[in-house]
């Protein structure tokens, strides 16, 4: 891919600016340094810096000429509590901190393009660069619209991109409809009556009707939701008894786990669903169930207006290597909680092969800074076919 001059010529600190945060990785809510490096490469560029949005979130603002739309691109900055096994120049220096998800080249992505548009200057509107703190689950992008993000920073539209392993770097998907799913978690607590392991008519046991609503789980996705509609159910944890004491059963058995779905229809069998599935299990044992589902992340859908220009830009960057067709993800990403107040459209850039078979949220994974330039280039041109006055 042939870049622009002042983007090739940028390449060389973008690389080494992405490396340092790998080997610098904080965890969400925690990214003091990382968002201190992005609000004063924004202040350089000349780009006005609000901090402090959802904790260390920081928002940029860049207004040139009279033009009236404004939109919103959004990089997460934020690391995973997991070790990084992979021996590189640039590893971790962080116990058990890594950038395993390459947030910290979506980071650099958006500060290039800033630092860019900033100097060409080459649009006619506003554009906010929205660097979000803690997407890995602990609730950034929540924060951010708590805080006001959108009053203070209207948008007419909002993008987001996530890089891809297994697309090339010169590749990128840009997909109408559902990208990823809604992340719930849920919760179901067995209340029986503890008595002697030999003598269990004497007690509830609640461990037999924990297993029986286990092995009944997966007939909610096979029998309630519609077999054309994707739906997930895990149970993730099951706590109850003690390995010290197997001649005891329990009075409690806590099971907890996850949902997801692509549309709200099957979100709300899912949470329907685990709860009659509980309490008629309970009801069968005679014993009592606590239900809790808990809503965290909706599902991420692109808009099909902001979808149609994101795929105009990609095709002027990308030609004839835009994916328009790509399979949606079962993982969640808060990004929809941005795009539930814009019409959003998020997109996956490619991250090259899988090395060693490494994908997101392994020891091993790393962002691919062959994916820079590409990456830059497309937020500059959506930027700049977006905002053309
Ligand atoms: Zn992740
Ligand atoms: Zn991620």
């Amino acid at each position: 891919m042939i870049l622009p001059p002042d983007i090739a010529a940028d390449l060389p600190f973008l690389t080494d600016l992405r490396q340092d945060l790998h080997a610098y990785p904080e965890l969400g809510f925690e990214e003091v340094r990382t968002s201190a490096i992005v609000a004063r490469l924004l202040e350089e560029a000349g780009v006005t810096v609000t901090r402090g949005l959802g904790g260390t979130g920081v928002v940029g603002t860049l207004k040139i000429g009279d033009g009236a739309r404004r939109i919103g691109l959004r990089a997460d900055m934020d690391a995973l509590a997991m070790p990084e096994t992979a021996d590189r120049p640039y590893r971790s220096t962080v116990p058990g901190t890594m950038h395993a998800c390459g947030h910290d080249g979506h980071t650099v992505l958006l500060l290039g393009a800033a630092r860019h548009l900033a100097r060409s200057r080459a649009f006619s509107g506003t554009v906010h660069f929205i660097f979000q703190p803690a997407e890995e689950g602990r609730g950034g992008a929540r924060r951010m619209v708590e805080d006001g993000l959108f009053d203070r920073f209207p948008c007419d539209a909002v993008y987001g991109l996530h890089n891809m392993p297994g697309l090339q770097t010169d590749e990128i998907a840009v997909v109408a409809g559902p990208q990823l799913a809604s992340s719930d978690s849920w919760r179901v607590t067995f209340r029986g009556t503890g008595t002697h392991g030999a003598k269990p008519h004497l007690g509830r046991d609640p461990i037999t009707a924990a297993a029986s609503f286990l092995a009944a789980l997966q007939t909610l996705v096979g029998r309630v939701i519609d077999p054309l509609q994707p739906a997930v159910v895990s149970a993730c944890s099951v706590q109850a008894g003690d390995p010290r004491a197997l001649n005891v059963i329990p009075d409690v058995v806590e099971i907890g786990g996850t949902a997801r779905a692509y549309v709200p229809e099957v979100r709300d069998q899912l949470e329907t669903g685990i709860r009659q599935l509980a309490e008629g299990t309970a009801v069968m044992f005679g014993i009592a169930a606590d239900y809790a589902f808990e809503r965290r992340i909706p599902p991420v859908v692109n808009d099909a207006d902001a979808a149609a220009r994101a795929l105009a830009a990609a095709r002027s960057v990308f030609g004839e290597k835009v994916r328009t067709a790509f399979p949606p993800s079962t993982a969640g990403d808060d990004f929809a909680f941005f795009a539930g107040r814009a019409p959003g459209c998020y997109v996956w850039l490619g991250n090259g092969p899988a090395v060693d078979g490494a994908l997101h949220h392994n020891t091993a994974y790393d962002f691919n800074d062959d994916a820079i330039g590409p990456g830059v280039r497309f937020w500059v041109t959506l930027v700049e076919q977006e905002l053309h006055g």
